[in-house]
């Protein structure tokens, strides 16, 4: 099998040049502490950070720095990968997604779908989304943003007992928002990341105390984006180089998301074998019949989905190899019955359709 290389990294943070607590140097500290080899940072409207020179190696973390965009209304957020400028404040969500795609950068749509109970939620926050996502533009969404997460998962009644727990209260994404991806992923390709989106909001306590929940150490060891890339990060190469790793290959697909908090999801593998040949997640082949590999480091209830649908459960185990037919397949794996791991699709098309055209 093909080498790849594996890197376990956070994307979408924020640090004291938007609304986040930290700076650079104390963000980039964290992420070192807690072992991550990549951290993509996105302040609201700015690449100030960028600019700094924050960006590239830190002993053995690469850091890049983007922006995440959001329209006058301040819905719609963007983030926007491997770009130099900030695009001008009064574009709409249509303009800027096709500014982002003509400078060949990387879009996220961050956070789409949220939602509030209005009856029960934390007022002052209202939800942040994107009215559709049906845009050829959009090629990779955040399927889970874990600041997202805990704001539609928090009530009046809960909020003390959530903000204490930030990282056990998060169960899985959210199921219309997977079920928009699949099914999107039915005519054309969006791959996913996971996100922390992370604040570190500094609030006073008995009005003395100043502590920042969601402090960047415990959201960086929550939902992580794990990439496979077929060559390695290097220090000999430049960092525009190491960049285009990274962001190519979340474009590609070729990653995994997991929430570590369920367990260190390093070794996860998930790959097709057809003809001798293996195709890896974010991948396209075509075919009749394929044996398709799961493999975990810790054991794990397991869903293979295919097109759209639950096809086969494997309850307790580390790993699976079955045969089958034509569809659009990823993985997702639970641990004490909350979401740990989630793959990008792997896709395989009846070869059929292949003579057809
Ligand atoms: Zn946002
Ligand atoms: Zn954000």
């Amino acid at each position: 099998m093909k080498k790849l290389y594996e890197y376990t990294g956070c994307i979408h943070g924020h640090s004291i040049y938007s609304d986040g607590s930290g700076t650079y140097p104390e963000i980039i500290g964290f992420a070192q502490e807690v072992r991550l080899d990549y951290l993509l940072m996105s302040d609201h409207m700015t690449l100030k950070g960028k600019e700094e020179g924050y960006g590239g190696w830190h002993d053995s973390l690469f850091v890049h720095i983007g922006y995440e965009i959001q329209d006058p209304e301040d819905q719609h957020h963007y983030l926007a990968f491997g770009i130099d400028e900030v695009l001008p404040k009064e574009l709409t969500h249509q303009e800027y997604i096709r500014e982002v795609e003509k400078r060949n950068a990387l879009g996220i749509a961050a956070h789409p779908f949220e939602e509030r109970d209005i009856k029960t939620s934390l007022p002052g926050f209202p939800p942040i989304s994107w009215t559709t996502l049906d845009y050829s533009e959009i090629k990779v969404i955040e399927i889970w943003n874990m600041m997202s997460h805990w704001m539609e998962e928090t009530t009046l009644k809960n909020r003390y007992w959530n903000a204490a727990r930030p990282r056990s209260f998060a169960k899985s994404p959210k199921k219309n928002l997977m079920q928009w991806w699949d099914s999107a992923n039915l005519s054309r390709k969006v791959t996913g990341v996971g996100s922390v989106d992370v604040h570190a909001i500094k609030v006073k306590i008995l009005g003395i105390f100043s502590k920042a929940i969601f402090h960047y150490k415990v959201m960086f060891k929550s939902i992580r984006t794990y990439l496979l890339t077929e060559e390695p990060l290097s220090k000999e190469n430049t960092d525009k180089q190491n960049e285009q790793i990274i962001l190519n290959t979340i474009r590609h697909g070729r990653s995994y998301i997991a929430n570590i908090k369920r367990g260190d999801a390093s070794g996860f593998r998930f790959w097709m074998e057809h003809n001798d040949q293996n195709f890896q997640m974010g991948d396209e082949f075509f075919g009749d019949r394929a044996m398709l590999h799961v493999q975990l480091p810790l054991q794990g209830f397991i869903k293979i989905i295919c097109n759209g649908k639950v096809c086969h459960i494997e309850k307790k185990s580390k790993g699976i190899s079955i045969e089958v037919s034509p569809g659009i397949y990823r993985i997702e794996v639970k641990r004490k019955r909350r979401g740990w791991i989630y793959s990008n699709h792997i896709k395989m098309r009846d070869k059929n359709e292949q003579c057809v055209e």
